[in-house]
């Protein structure tokens, strides 16, 4: 995952099928593709897999998340909606270290190829605090809604990975994954759930999980314009966890999904500021 959600959705999902048809398993590089110049993520690797500040900062994602939620209970008794949390999947309750470790280890970048291998051996762990709190707001008639930009192929090793690790009410109805390969939005999936439902909190890693006006932010300066105009929901209807390993935050940098080694790595060069 060296690359970001967006592009993982464009990658080709021919791919995926020979994926299936080969049955590899573990991250390799592709025989076509130069090794990935990606050992600068390494640093975002290692503090998410050893700091106890992450993990702090996801024990402090679902507190604030139980508070609000405790609130709106609290606040409005007599709602003729049922309630709804929407949950993305990858870094905000599925812990993907050791793939992204894997792709570093072995110079490959994202590719749905090895991201479908990865899926299929249901390791993903869970990020602290998740499992507990999706249990929670379950135990308060909250309905929980997974909305991730894995696919329909990876539907099933992803329900298998959430079911193993306890979350609750893993279905068809819960579980949306992205079915039109040529479209990573998130916005029609969550109207769907709001045309039924309160939404009372969105939770995710990444803007894109949630509103339409981060995804149709595209730069760097608008990724941050749009943060700060809508800085009044952040800790309240939205609860971001981090993940400094992956993200639009990258593909923002970059301005493309097509650019060489060497390209991206001039972008990211050129986007440090120093005094
Ligand atoms: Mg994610």
């Amino acid at each position: 995952m060296t690359t970001n959600i967006g592009q993982r959705a464009r990658a080709p999902w021919l791919a995926l099928a020979f994926a299936f048809l080969t049955c590899s398993s573990g991250a390799t590089a592709q025989s076509n593709q130069p090794p990935a110049d990606n050992g600068y993520i390494e640093g975002a690797v290692l503090w998410q897999q050893s700091s106890g500040e992450r993990r702090a900062l996801s024990y402090q994602a679902f507190a604030l998340a139980r508070m609000m939620l405790d609130r709106d209970l609290r606040m409005n008794r007599r709602l003729k909606r049922p309630r709804a949390v929407i949950v993305d999947l990858d870094e905000t309750i599925l812990d993907n270290g050791l793939n992204e470790r894997m792709q570093v280890k072995n110079h490959v970048n994202f590719n749905q190829k090895d991201w479908s291998a990865w899926i299929n051996r249901i390791e993903a762990t869970t990020v602290p605090s998740s499992v507990e709190f999706l249990n929670y707001a379950a135990s308060r008639g909250v309905a929980v809604f997974y909305i991730t930009n894995r696919n329909d192929i990876q539907k099933a090793g992803t329900a298998a990975n959430l079911q193993k690790l306890g979350f609750p009410n893993v279905n068809d109805q819960t579980l949306l994954v992205q079915t039109d390969p040529k479209d990573s939005s998130k916005e029609p999936r969550r109207q769907i759930v709001g045309a039924k439902y309160r939404i009372v909190l969105l939770m995710g890693d990444d803007l894109n999980d949630f509103a339409k006006v981060f995804e149709d932010s595209k730069t760097v300066a608008s990724r941050i314009a749009a943060s700060d105009r809508f800085k009044n929901e952040f800790g309240k209807r939205f609860i971001v966890l981090p993940n400094a390993m992956y993200g639009n935050w990258e593909t923002a940098i970059y301005g493309g999904s097509r650019l060489s080694e060497a390209e991206k790595a001039a972008k990211r060069k050129s986007a440090l500021k120093a005094y």
